[in-house]
C-alpha cells in the first residue's frame, strides 16, 4: 500500500512502539463480547491488536484515505468503519456498556473529552492517550496550579487515573510533547449531581474566566450569601472542590439566577 503522509491538520502522529501499543491493550484487557469503539484508528497501530481480540470492533476516523485502507484491510463483519468526525458521532447509536479507547488527535482533546461526557451513561470506561499535560489538568485536584474547568468537568462525572507517560519517541512522527494514558470510568448515579447540568456547567465556565480573582468579584452580578453556601466570601475558583460547585450551582438555581 502507497505510503501515507502524516496530516498535521488531524493530529496524525501514528503509534509505532511495539511495547507502547501492548500496555495500552493489556490495560484496556478487552473481553471478546465487549462493545469497543476506536477514535482515529489511523494506521491500526492499535485496530490490529485489539481486532485481534475482539469479536467485533467499531472505529471512527475523519481521514478519508486512511477510512479506505482500513475497509481494505479487516474483513466488514469483524471491523466497521465509520468515516465521520468524533466530534459529530451520536454514542448512543452504539448502545450502552461502552468501552471507548484511542490515540486521540491533540488539537481536539478538550472539545472531545465535554463531547464524550453527554454519553457517560452509556460509557463502561475510556483509556485515552493524550498529551500528559492534559491528562495532568484532567486530574488535578483544587489548590493545584493545573486545577481548572477541565478538573472539576470531569471529576464530576468521571474517577480518572494517570496510567502511564509515553515519550515522543514512541510516535511517528514525533509529537513536540510527551504523552500519557488515562483511565476515565463513569461515576455510578448516586455521585453528587447538580440540580441543573448547565447551570453548573455555566457556573464552572464563568468562575475560571477569571481565575486568579475572588470569586464574589467574578460573579459580582449575582446576589450571593457566601456563609448560606458554606464557601469562604475570598475564595477563588481554584480552591473550590466539585462539591462547592455543585452546591453553588444549586444555590443560584433555588434562587431563580
Ligand atoms: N490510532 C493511531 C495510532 O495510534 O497510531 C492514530 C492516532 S493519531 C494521533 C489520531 C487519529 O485520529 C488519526 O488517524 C486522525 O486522522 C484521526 N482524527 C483526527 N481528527 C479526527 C476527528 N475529528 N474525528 C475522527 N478521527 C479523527
Amino acid at each position: 500500500m502507497a505510503v501515507h503522509q502524516a496530516r498535521k491538520r488531524f493530529g496524525q502522529n501514528f503509534l509505532t512502539d511495539d511495547s507502547v501499543i501492548e500496555s495500552i491493550v493489556r490495560a484496556i484487557d478487552p473481553a471478546r463480547t465487549d462493545r469497543v469503539i476506536e477514535i482515529g484508528p489511523g494506521l491500526s497501530a492499535l485496530t490490529v491488536p485489539l481486532q485481534a481480540r475482539l469479536d467485533h470492533l467499531a472505529v471512527i476516523e475523519i481521514d478519508r484515505d486512511l477510512a479506505a485502507r482500513l475497509r481494505k484491510r479487516f474483513p466488514a463483519d469483524r471491523l466497521t468503519v465509520h468515516e465521520a468526525d468524533v466530534l459529530t458521532v451520536d454514542f448512543a447509536e452504539f448502545g450502552s456498556e461502552l468501552r471507548i479507547v484511542g490515540n486521540l488527535p491533540y488539537n481536539i482533546s478538550s472539545p472531545l473529552l465535554f463531547h464524550l461526557v453527554s454519553f457517560a451513561e452509556q460509557v463502561r470506561d475510556q483509556h485515552f492517550m493524550l498529551q500528559k499535560e492534559v491528562i495532568a489538568r484532567m486530574v488535578a485536584r483544587p489548590g493545584e496550579s493545573d486545577y481548572g474547568r477541565l478538573s472539576v468537568m470531569l471529576q464530576a462525572r468521571y474517577d480518572m487515573r494517570h496510567l502511564f507517560d509515553v515519550p515522543p519517541e514512541a510516535f511517528d512522527p514525533p509529537p513536540k510533547v510527551t504523552s500519557a494514558v488515562v483511565r476515565m470510568v463513569p461515576l455510578s448515579a448516586e455521585r453528587p449531581q447538580a440540580k441543573s447540568e448547565r447551570a453548573f456547567s455555566q457556573l464552572v465556565a464563568r468562575a475560571f474566566s477569571q481565575r486568579r480573582k475572588m470569586l464574589r468579584r467574578v460573579l459580582a452580578d449575582w446576589q450571593i450569601d457566601w456563609a448560606e453556601v458554606g464557601i469562604a466570601e475570598t475564595a477563588r475558583a481554584e480552591a473550590l472542590s466539585v462539591a462547592d460547585f455543585i452546591r453553588l450551582a444549586d444555590y443560584l438555581v433555588d434562587q431563580g439566577v
